[in-house]
């Protein structure tokens, strides 16, 4: 059986959940051990717990060493269902993580699915909401598959209480793009989202984004949160250009001011539009599985972060591709997926 070693490279909770989306999707049962073993609190924890039971309610597997705190898990999937499914990740466990695990196979499935996931959906260290619904959805679209993404509660770490609804529609098989350019900016916005807290920090954050990347009042926006179960606050600043949109997020914390959250978003968002390329890092990261699931495809973007480079050795263990890292200029570099007609399995 094939082993994982989950404290490979970063050694967390992402070996875990790109091995159970893959192994979904080529039918290979895995054994993983040292599961996020380079973490502080290593093995399952909560989260990633709900995304192996989702994983297993999808792939009708089979699952030994489902409990908190494992560090070894065996997962054998039989057949992809499609159909309507709940997963309720519990405290603010991420919503777009356990997502994440289950949305490859169900773009692949018999027929179209309907996910209503509850939990946290706007999470430091995991993709927000907006990252998903905005930047990365529209690109897995246009490989095959028909999503829709709804917010219909936002929840944030640690209350939780948040939910969306997925909606799917399969395609056959996905296939490759190629995403070198950004082409043109057409349009870009600041949202700057508070619950229960007082919207003077709103209004600072939004005045920093202002200052610092020279954003116009029309390009900014407030969005008070009604019915939130605990305080949140998150700065999201959305570029929309001619071949794609990319989402920059920051999180209100305890103890960092409003400035200083805000400033670390411009400097995320001035780092990605200096560099010239379609793709930021977090997006890069979570392109590498369905383009190699696609057999091919190939893009342009900022220095491959190790979260990446571990993507791409867990990818590997599953699928006949080869990876090609090249850098192409002082910022800029291409990431290209091709088929290994020799097999790597
Ligand atoms: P764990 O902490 O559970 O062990 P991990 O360390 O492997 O998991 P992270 O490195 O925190 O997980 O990343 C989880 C995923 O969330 C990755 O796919 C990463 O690209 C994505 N992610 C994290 N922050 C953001 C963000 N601000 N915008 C978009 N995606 C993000």
């Amino acid at each position: 059986m094939l082993t994982i070693d989950g404290s490979r490279g970063e050694g967390g909770g992402q070996i875990l959940r790109s091995a159970l989306a893959l192994s979904l999707v080529t039918e290979t049962p895995f054994r993983i051990i040292n599961i996020r073993r380079r973490r502080s609190k290593p093995g399952l924890m909560r989260q990633h717990l709900a995304a192996v039971h989702a994983a297993m309610n999808v792939g009708a597997a089979e699952v030994n060493g489902d409990q908190l705190g494992s560090r070894e898990l065996v997962f054998r999937p039989t057949t992809i269902r499609s159909g309507n499914y709940r997963f309720s990740i519990g405290s603010a466990g991420s919503c777009t993580l356990v997502l994440q695990t289950v949305l490859p196979a169900l773009c692949l499935a018999p027929g179209p699915s309907d996910i209503e996931l509850e939990g946290g959906t706007h999470n430091p260290f995991a993709p927000p909401f907006d990252f998903v619904a905005d930047a990365f959805l529209p690109l897995l679209e246009r490989m095959g598959p028909g999503i829709s993404a709804k917010l219909i509660q936002p929840g944030f770490y640690p209350a939780g209480g948040g939910k969306i609804r997925v909606h799917i529609e399969p395609t056959p098989r996905l296939v490759p793009v190629d995403l070198q350019r950004r082409g043109k900016i057409l349009d870009y916005r600041a949202c700057a989202m508070i619950a229960n807290l007082p919207r003077h920090i709103a209004e600072r954050e939004l005045r920093t984004v202002a200052q610092s990347l020279g954003w116009d009042p029309q390009h900014l926006c407030i969005e008070e949160v009604a019915h939130a179960q605990g305080p949140g606050n998150v700065l999201s600043l959305k570029i929309i250009s001619e071949y794609v949109t990319e989402v920059f997020t920051g999180f209100g914390e305890r103890r960092v001011t409003a400035e200083q959250v805000a400033q670390r978003v411009c400097k995320q968002t001035r780092a990605y539009m200096s560099a010239q390329v379609p793709i930021g890092s977090h997006l890069a990261d979570q392109l590498l599985l369905p383009m190699a699931l696609a057999g091919g495809g190939s893009f342009r973007t900022m220095p491959p972060s190790s979260h990446s480079r571990t993507n791409i050795e867990v990818i590997r263990s599953f699928l006949p591709v080869d990876v090609h890292i090249v850098q192409i200029e002082n910022k800029q570099w291409e990431i290209r997926i091709t088929k290994n007609e020799e097999g790597c399995l």
